[in-house]
């Protein structure tokens, strides 16, 4: 069997019990080397074989879990984060499924969300933002032209950019076409990890902060006011405001 696992986004601690159990029994084990903590491989069996697909295309990749499954071994696919946020998982799945080659997936801890736990912040403030939208900028993937980061920040919502660190300053000009300049915002580099670093602004100074920290790579951008301190207080828990679980008239928990 061959299993995409979500390694987490750092922190060894931030896999999941089932994503562990099944590095511990795995026979052959490939992980996804620029961004997967090396130290979740500790748990790995002695004789496991053990990959690193930075430096392989998709075919080899292949080839392996092939291999794998041929031989009845137990393979293990590690994915940084969550494998549905820009893992590139799905042409994988798609050639194991031609292949006729069983997998399951096992989801992970994505960055955004150690970043939001990182900044002890909430990103659906009631009154502020209900949405959050991930996207990233156009890099050698292109975006479509319809997701245009203007036309997103149009929305004025909650967001969390990934992989464009690197180009924070044509980023955050354009954010500021659409969010008022002082927006708060954020960049987390390597979320979780111990060498963690937080930058807080606004989307007039966040590039010139980020690059002054030398931040280029491995972190998220955060923007919207759900980083500020205004917002309403919800009506989950609200005492005047009676749900499934609970009554207004303070009768206290009905769940
Ligand atoms: N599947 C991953 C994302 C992979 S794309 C997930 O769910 O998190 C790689 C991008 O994710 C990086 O460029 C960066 O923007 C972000 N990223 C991954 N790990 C991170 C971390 N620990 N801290 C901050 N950003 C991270």
């Amino acid at each position: 069997m061959i299993y995409f696992v979500g390694a987490g986004p750092g922190d060894p601690q931030l896999i999941t019990v089932k994503g562990k159990r099944l590095l511990e029994k795995a026979d052959v084990v490939v992980y996804a080397g620029s961004l997967v903590n090396r130290e979740l491989l500790s748990w790995c069996r002695e004789d496991a074989v053990i990959y690193n697909s930075a430096a392989m295309h998709l075919e080899e990749i292949i080839d392996i879990l092939k291999e794998a499954q041929r031989y009845g071994r137990m393979a293990v696919r590690l994915h940084t984060g969550d494998p549905s946020l820009y893992g590139a998982v799905r042409e994988q799945m798609d050639a194991l499924d031609k292949l006729g080659i069983a997998y399951e997936v096992v989801p992970g801890v994505s960055s955004f969300l150690a970043a939001a736990a990182s900044l002890k912040k909430e990103y659906t403030l009631p009154g502020v933002s209900q949405t959050v939208i991930l996207t990233r900028m156009e890099g050698r993937t292109p975006v479509p032209e319809r997701e245009e980061i203007r036309s997103l920040a149009r929305h004025q919502a909650t967001m969390a950019i990934f992989l464009s660190a690197g180009q924070i300053g044509k980023l955050c000009a354009l954010l500021c076409q659409e969010y008022p300049t002082d927006t708060p915002a954020a960049v987390v580099y390597k979320a979780s990890w111990k060498d963690e670093k937080i930058i807080r602004g606004t989307l007039e100074n966040l590039a010139s902060l980020a690059e002054e920290a030398g931040i280029r790579k491995t972190a998220l951008i955060l923007v919207g006011k759900f980083l500020g301190d205004d917002y309403e207080l919800s009506c989950l828990y609200d005492k005047h405001f009676s749900h499934e679980y609970r009554r207004a008239d303070g009768g206290g928990s009905i769940g």
